[in-house]
């Protein structure tokens, strides 16, 4: 998760077990907007086996997504559209459910959204990150009719726009959200938990490390200069961030 940060300084940061795994989280935020209820990312979801949950220590029972939004008090069946902000097994495992038919859309009524060129990109299965992509997340929902693939700067519903923002790979999207004169921007893996807000801490899965660095600043610094609400992908507590610059590490929680 901190690629050649040194584990004498991120370990100060995040506890790590035995096996160096760090607790994090798989953050799936809900957009209301009065004519629309959007999800964006869906999570881990049941398609990994039980020796891949033991290695990440995934539970080994599987909470459906739908029933983990219903116990937060929202109507799972009102969700009628679903953003990934990539297509990683750890963000969108939860768009469909494993039946005897094969995977079909969790969200029934919804339509999902996903960048073009990911969707590619899923498709070339590279020796490097091929394992990070599981087709029966996305392939049944084309087939379906129920996934829209879109470019950078798209707008899902008024307000809310997907913005490709490169370096974890080519095309993962920030998704950004207007209400009211506020902001909220969902950072994805551009900036995974809070201890990465530093703009050279990057995971060394990133396939574009410069890259990452030089969009952590511009999209940093624009969030701390109009004062964004933030939410980070994968932080095991930190729900939502308001962000500010740090002389020391650059960019830091306000
Ligand atoms: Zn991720």
């Amino acid at each position: 998760m901190f690629g050649v940060v040194p584990k004498a300084l991120w370990s100060r940061k995040s506890p790590v077990d035995e096996l160096n795994r760090v607790p994090l989280g798989l953050n799936c935020y809900v957009i209301r907007t009065g004519d629309h209820t959007i999800l964006i990312e869906t999570g881990a979801g049941d398609k990994m086996d039980a020796r891949g949950r033991e290695r990440a220590k995934l539970p080994a029972v599987v909470e459906p997504l739908p029933e983990v939004i219903a116990r937060h008090g929202i109507d799972p069946e009102s969700i009628d559209i679903v953003i990934n902000s990539h297509l990683h097994w750890d963000h969108c495992s939860g768009n469909t459910v494993l039946t005897p038919q094969g995977a079909v859309a969790a969200f029934p009524r919804a339509q999902y959204f996903a960048s073009r060129g990911e969707w590619e990109h899923a498709h070339e299965r590279l020796e490097r990150d091929g394992v990070a992509y599981i087709d029966a997340n996305y392939d049944p929902l084309m087939e379906a009719e129920q996934l829209t693939l879109v470019e950078d700067g798209h707008e899902v519903v008024p307000g809310v726009r997907m913005h490709r923002a490169s370096g974890h790979n080519r095309d993962m999207m920030v998704i950004t959200a207007e209400s009211r004169g506020e902001t909220f921007c969902f950072l994805s893996d551009m900036v995974p938990t809070a201890a990465h807000l530093q703009p050279t801490w990057i995971p060394a899965f990133d396939l574009y490390p410069l890259e990452s660095i030089e969009t952590k600043y511009r999209w940093l610094g624009r969030i701390s200069e109009q004062g964004w609400l933030c939410g980070f992908a994968h932080d095991p507590e930190i729900a939502f961030a308001r962000i500010g610059t740090d002389p020391k590490t650059k960019f830091a929680i306000r």
